[in-house]
């Protein structure tokens, strides 16, 4: 058995722009690069981080994976199958083992729905549970996984009755209902009071080990990744400019967009602690149906010189040794002056 549950190999999600007349007469299409060329490989029970700013396509690549879009092009392995198209059934199956916690609790729920009802909706449609009895203990048992206690009483009520925090648990159990593999929690607690924050993800993490669960986990906020995943993939416009563990990245990030993004993190300044920082990287990002030639970054980035727009795209590659890759000509240039210094010390 593999040790990576799931292999993404050059994904992408290009969307038509409806074209003015004079393209359709020179027969030109132009296209959204939401997702451009993406790989990466998750490994069994862990907790993989994807970030960005909005826009950047981490998003799309949840949807990908989840099988609520179809890719234009690139790879998907999940558990040494080729996932990439799937039929209609195909997709019913996958969707048992691969589950999605969604930004927003409240509005993924109905809310005429009691919780038992909300619990019990995966399971009929996927034609799980032999009575209404046992859906209803499949749902009891699904909430003392995420610590709702006492759990028989949150079945009676409703969303709307509940906090946040209590709604994102609920949000929880439902995916862990079918039995998963594998989460994508998109923004998991962006919705829930910075208080609740740090509990909803240690309840995460505490269901993640004890279910031997591996989560692909969604945000632009760097602080919870750090404290939340094993490794980390920073996406700029449509690809992956570094990666590698959540320490080691964060602490010594070589990309310009990553060493920004730590720079940008929230502090709690005089009691506001939702102020984020201006991120210090110039100008706005570039619209995906335009991406710059050379290195997509070098609009923005306070290093760039003429070689990052008129050379090739920098690949990834390892910078520390540890599996901590960059996508950055200058860090090249940076090690290698190192590298001549030490050669002739
Ligand atoms: Fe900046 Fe050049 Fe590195 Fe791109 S390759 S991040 S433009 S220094």
């Amino acid at each position: 058995m593999s040790e990576y549950i799931l292999e993404v190999e050059n994904l992408q999600k290009w969307f038509p722009i409806r074209r003015n007349i004079s393209q359709v007469i020179k027969r030109e299409r132009n296209y959204v690069k939401a997702v451009d060329g993406v790989s990466f490989k998750i490994k069994r029970g862990e907790i993989f981080g994807l970030i960005g700013e909005s826009g950047c396509g981490k998003t799309t690549t949840g949807k990908l994976i989840m099988k609520l879009l179809e890719p234009t092009g690139g790879k998907m392995i999940f558990d040494a199958q080729d996932v990439t198209y799937l039929d209609t059934d195909a997709v019913e199956l996958y969707k048992r083992k691969v589950q999605m916690v969604f930004q927003d609790p409240y509005a993924s729920m109905n809310p005429r729905f009691r919780i038992s009802d909300v619990l019990s909706e995966p399971l009929l449609i996927h034609k799980i549970g032999d009575s209404r009895e046992d859906r209803e203990a499949r749902a009891i048992k699904a909430l003392e996984e995420v610590k709702i206690n006492p759990p028989e009483e949150f079945m009676e009520r409703y969303p709307h009755m509940l906090s946040g925090g209590q709604r994102q648990r609920i949000a929880t159990a439902r995916t862990l209902i079918l039995s998963p593999s594998f989460i994508v929690a998109d923004e998991p607690v962006s919705m829930v009071d910075l208080s609740t924050r740090a509990e909803i993800l240690h309840m995460m993490k505490e269901v993640q080990q004890s279910l031997g669960l591996t989560y692909l986990y969604i945000t632009h906020d760097l602080s919870t990744a750090r404290y939340f995943t094993d490794r980390i993939a920073v996406m700029y416009l449509g690809k992956i400019v570094e990666m590698g563990p959540a320490g080691e990245l964060i602490d010594n990030a070589k990309h310009p967009y990553t060493q920004a993004l730590i720079a940008a993190v929230c502090e709690p300044v005089s009691g506001n602690v939702n102020r984020i920082k201006e991120v210090p990287i110039k100008g706005e990002i570039p619209s995906a149906a335009n991406i710059p030639h050379g290195c997509r970054f070098h609009t923005r980035c306070l290093y760039a010189k003429p070689e990052c727009w008129e050379m090739e795209e920098p690949m990834l590659e390892e910078v520390s040794g540890v599996g901590h890759l960059a996508a950055c000509r200058r860090w090249k240039e940076i090690s290698g002056e190192k590298g001549k210094v030490s050669e002739t010390a």
